[in-house]
């Protein structure tokens, strides 16, 4: 069953509207002329709509394909964090001189559909930090390493420095 949001399909509206014109035409209050006014408006849509979101009339959409989000922890340098945070680049222009410190530009290793966020799911902080009891609280440094020499995963550099969470959004 979709919801009005997915978008019924037009074989299926049709069918809902046709069981909401019939409906009008059995009801003994409308006469005749009402019956004419109320075809001409969206009316009949309109309770399409109703009637499949309440059951009346049966959705006869094919099924919507089933993807899954799934969220992946990944550690990016601090010139692609600010390229996500800010689109600011400007700092690694100065900086970053020799080819290998980005071996690809910014944030380009990952594909091209995923979607990427910030920091760390509140299931990945540490047992200690407080974020991940309160999300309310401050997150004292989980999402942050200082020292690391982890493989960006936004640019593949190899170079020791701050690496900083991102979570990666995709579809499977
Ligand atoms: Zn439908
Ligand atoms: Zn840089
Ligand atoms: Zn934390
Ligand atoms: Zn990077």
């Amino acid at each position: 069953m979709r919801t009005p949001e997915q978008g019924h399909t037009k074989r299926c509206l049709a069918q809902a509207m046709i069981c909401a014109v019939e409906n009008a035409r059995d009801d003994t209050i409308i006469n005749d002329f009402e019956f004419r006014l109320w075809a001409q408006g969206n009316t009949a849509l309109t309770w399409a709509d109703i009637y499949l979101a309440e059951g009346t009339a049966t959705c006869v959409c094919p099924p919507l394909p089933t993807t899954r989000r799934v969220a992946t922890l990944t550690w990016v340098c601090t010139c692609c964090l600010l390229k996500l945070a800010n689109d600011d680049t400007s700092g690694c222009e100065d900086s970053c001189t020799s080819p290998e410190d980005h071996p690809s530009r910014w944030l380009e290793n990952y594909p091209d559909d995923a979607d990427l966020t910030i920091g760390m799911l509140i299931a990945e902080h540490d047992d200690a930090c407080p974020a991940r009891t309160d999300p309310g609280l401050e997150c004292f440094g989980c999402e942050e390493r200082e020292f690391s020499r982890t493989v960006c995963a936004g640019c593949g550099t190899h170079l020791a420095g701050s690496r900083h969470a991102v979570t990666m959004w995709t579809e499977t």
